[in-house]
């Protein structure tokens, strides 16, 4: 038994105190990847300082027409929220293919947002990993890397962010609000998560003693053409092999904006701006959709297990490019588009 504190904030100004307060002390949400974490040996935080009770967990629509979503609302609240339903639904999607109903219903924006890989060797302590213990070695290089990244790996590290929710917030170009000793900050999405480098222990750019307040959702939400496309290994339950968030503008059978996020394939959500803007002006036919993969893929790399992926990621970038444009999302069947 390894002893930590706890204490219980009742303001965010009094989190961010004890957080400052107490070096190696970390904020405590729904618990559901923090405690799986503390119970392996993973983490071992000298105190928890529970912020579950904030008033983090409203949904509220801002003056410049998009949504502010408090950093404590449930990711079932969210995916079932009216407007976020109505107007950004490829983030309902996402959410509702994470993990399961009951930790859905635990999880938060932040703990969703801070919720660390899933590579086998980070949760086995009895091996190398360098983003569990720097300068130890990574384990997946050469190990069973089969969930392991294809894009955007080091010599360091190969590990992919799990969240299905933050590929969906790629997509929608999000912000994260966050506040700590030195005040308010807004991050944008693309520079929240970090690739490994050489600092695989570092996963995003917040602050140590910064706690996420919110994230903040800019108006348009591509709720005509988007679609969020998952594939695992079982239909529930799992986390992604590879998914693809996309939100598409048409007109006139041709695309105006486009804009996809690949989940597990990356130490962070991918986007590809070049492959975007290829796609722009171009009809939306499997012929433009294929260009677009195989530029968002051209500097793929597998590690044995995981070529796979490559190919995998290829297809359903082109699968999810096209369910967007004929906006059936997540349909079952591939026909042609008309
Ligand atoms: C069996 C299982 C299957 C899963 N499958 C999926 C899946 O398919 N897809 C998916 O996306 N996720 C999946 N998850 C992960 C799940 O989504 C996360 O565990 C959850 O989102 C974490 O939220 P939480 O509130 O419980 O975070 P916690 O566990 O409380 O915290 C996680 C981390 O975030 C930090 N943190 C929390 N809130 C804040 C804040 N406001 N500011 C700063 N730091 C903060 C904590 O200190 C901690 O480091 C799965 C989890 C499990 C256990
Ligand atoms: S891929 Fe990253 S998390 Fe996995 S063993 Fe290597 S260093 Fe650790």
């Amino acid at each position: 038994m390894i002893n930590f504190q706890y204490a219980r904030a009742d303001s965010v100004a009094e989190a961010v105190r004890l957080k400052a307060a107490t070096p190696g002390a970390k904020f405590l949400a729904g618990g559901t990847n923090l405690v799986d974490l503390m119970k392996m040996d993973v983490e071992r935080p000298v105190a928890l300082i529970d912020v579950s009770r904030l008033p983090l967990d409203r949904v509220e629509e801002t003056p410049a027409g998009g949504l502010r979503v408090g950093a404590l609302v449930r990711n079932t609240d969210l995916a079932y929220h009216p407007v976020v339903e109505r107007r950004y639904p490829v983030l309902s999607r996402a959410l509702l293919a994470g993990a399961s109903q009951q930790l859905r219903n635990m999880a938060s924006v932040g703990g969703n947002l801070l919720q660390r890989t899933r590579c086998a060797y980070f949760y086995d302590v009895a091996t190398p990993c360098n983003k569990r213990e720097p300068g130890s070695g990574c384990s997946a290089l050469a190990g069973l890397n089969r969930m392991n990244a294809i894009l955007g790996t080091s010599d360091d590290c190969i590990a992919v962010h799990p969240s299905d929710m933050c590929v969906a917030l790629a997509v929608l170009e999000a912000k994260i609000l966050a506040t700590g000793p030195r005040g308010d900050r807004i991050i944008a999405f693309a520079d929240f998560h970090r690739l490994p480098g050489d600092r695989p222990q570092q996963d995003n750019t917040l602050e140590a003693d910064e706690l996420v307040t919110g994230i903040e959702l800019p108006l348009g939400g591509f709720e005509k053409h988007y679609t969020y496309l998952k594939i695992r290994d079982r239909l529930s339950y799992a986390f992604a092999l590879v998914s693809v968030a996309v939100g598409l503008e048409l007109e006139g059978g041709r695309i105006g904006q486009a804009r996809f996020a690949l989940g597990g394939v990356a130490h962070k959500p991918w986007r590809d701006a070049g492959a975007e803007a290829a796609l722009s002006g171009q009809p939306a036919t499997e012929a433009s959709f294929a260009e677009a993969a195989a530029l968002a893929l051209r500097d793929a790399k597998g590690f044995g297990h995981n070529n796979f992926k490559i190919g995998l990621a290829h297809r359903a970038i082109i699968r999810a490019l096209s369910q967007a444009a004929r906006g059936t999302p997540q349909s079952q069947s591939d026909k042609k588009i008309a």
